[in-house]
């Protein structure tokens, strides 16, 4: 037998409202054409991202039942700690109540009120960077040349360049307080880094004395990709390969509501003493006691369980089965989208597919308003929208157009995305009927969660 099944059976539902084109016509003008504007009841199919909205399993929710909501020292961060140095036995383990909470307290302790600084990443998550440069620092991608086209087909994308890492080690080696990876590299298409990679990234640290961090919000990911694609790995377990890509590391950071399969939650690991008291004083200040870290008792139970889950070979196996079947079926349409198909997301380069668009009118928002037109499917633009505004209020192209169509863990199943599939063909043997979009109104900085769009 060759097909692979969703390796779980469904005991909850959560029931989808059924719309009607013309029911979803009204709400897009309420919203303004801005999908972020919408209310999710009024969405059928939601890929708007895959973070914090996985389905937790049994174990999870009867380890929600067993959180201990003790100020300190509660029997359910030990679990949570125990889980995560199953995997990534790092020293400190420290929990905050998300991600970028974690970048936070790091790139605060790390800057400690120097503007000179300079964090190398293969590319930097929004926040990320935005965290950085918050410090007065400076966030600088580094990803491989070929990390950055689309249409290159090639198994790990996400690598750093690690001729251009050196140069800036031996030019500026004294303002560089850590060098970074990002796996899987959520901002190049959810590309994973290869552990040839991962390792010469570790050896470059070792000879110019800096920590390499991961930013590790897909680790599961990106070792599944690894053993499916990187000679010698094929016969290891995923926690196996996770393991030896945390023994490189000399700390991470994590959105748990990733790869830690919950709803909220992320953490801040690190091997440094010094750096661990520093954060942990600034974690009590803003998020809590370094036993709870901005989340209750439940939330660590749920990600104790949840990195047991993560790792299991029939889940990853669907997980990235399941993406590449939505990829490769767009694919099969004739639709341009970037390649390979990452972990958690298939990304459509709405510039190429809609050549008739202006990409000042937004080819990539009009693609994705109309997703959610036809089929009420809620997708993400990732372009001009997003990138395009400028500090002084002008407006710079983005390199591509792309929409984001993000899948939440374990939540859908193959027909709902049959149904995405028989959508996008209709919408692109339509294509030419699609018309793009004006901005007529927006705040002065991160406009696409609430500018509003009219149509041409
Ligand atoms: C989601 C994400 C973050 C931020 O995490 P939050 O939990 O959303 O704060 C940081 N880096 C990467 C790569 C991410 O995907």
């Amino acid at each position: 037998m060759k097909t692979i099944i969703e390796p779980f059976r469904i005991k909850s539902v959560e029931p989808l409202r059924m719309t009607s084109v013309s029911e979803r016509e009204l709400y897009l003008k309420k919203a303004n054409y801005n999908l972020f504007a919408l209310k999710s009841d009024d969405v059928l199919i939601d890929l708007l991202t895959d973070s914090g909205t996985s389905a937790m399993s049994t174990k999870q929710w009867a380890g929600i039942q067993m959180g201990d909501e003790s100020y300190a020292g509660s029997p359910s961060f030990y679990r949570f700690e125990h889980a995560l140095k199953e995997l990534a036995p790092f020293k400190h383990i420290i929990p905050t109540h998300q991600g970028r909470a974690a970048e936070k307290i790091l790139f605060s302790i790390l800057s400690d009120n120097k503007h000179d600084q300079i964090i190398p990443n293969n590319t930097h998550f929004d926040t990320t960077r935005a965290n950085i440069e918050s410090t007065g620092n400076q966030a600088l991608d580094l990803v491989q040349q070929q990390g950055l086209d689309p249409q290159l087909d090639l198994p790990f994308k996400g690598d750093i360049d690690l001729i251009r890492l050196r140069d800036l080690l031996e030019a500026k080696g004294e303002h560089v307080p850590i060098v970074m990876l990002t796996i899987t590299n959520n901002s190049g298409g959810g590309q994973p880094v290869s552990m040839e990679n991962i390792r010469q990234t570790k050896a470059l640290c070792q000879e110019f004395d800096k920590p390499l961090f991961l930013d590790a919000c897909r680790f599961a990911e990106n070792a599944y990709f690894i053993k499916l694609r990187e000679v010698g790995y094929q016969d290891k377990t995923p926690k196996e390969i996770v393991q030896e890509i945390f023994s490189y590391a000399d700390g991470m950071i994590m959105s748990a509501k990733k790869d830690a399969l919950v709803n909220m939650g992320g953490w801040l690991a690190l091997n440094d003493d010094d750096l661990a008291m520093k954060a942990r004083n600034i974690l009590i200040l803003t998020e809590g006691f370094p036993t709870y870290g901005g989340l209750s008792g439940r939330d660590l139970e749920a990600m104790a369980v949840g990195l047991e889950e993560i790792v299991e070979e029939d889940y990853l196996n669907y997980r990235i089965t399941s993406t590449a079947y939505f990829g490769k079926a767009l694919d099969k349409l004739g639709i341009p989208i970037v390649k390979p198909v990452g972990g958690h997301a298939v990304y459509i380069d709405a510039r190429t597919m809609l050549p008739h668009i202006d990409p000042h009118n937004y080819p990539g928002q009009a693609l994705a308003i109309e997703m959610y037109r036809l089929g009420g499917i809620r997708s993400c633009e990732i372009g001009t929208v997003m990138f395009g505004q400028q500090p002084d209020g002008s407006e710079k192209l983005a390199t591509v157009d792309l929409v984001r169509m993000a899948m939440p863990r374990r939540v859908y199943t193959q027909s709902h995305i049959d149904y995405c599939i028989e959508c996008l063909a209709e919408i692109h043997a339509n294509k030419n009927t699609l018309r793009g979009v004006d901005i007529s109104w927006q705040p002065p900085m991160l406009r696409h969660f609430t500018c509003h769009f009219t149509p041409k």
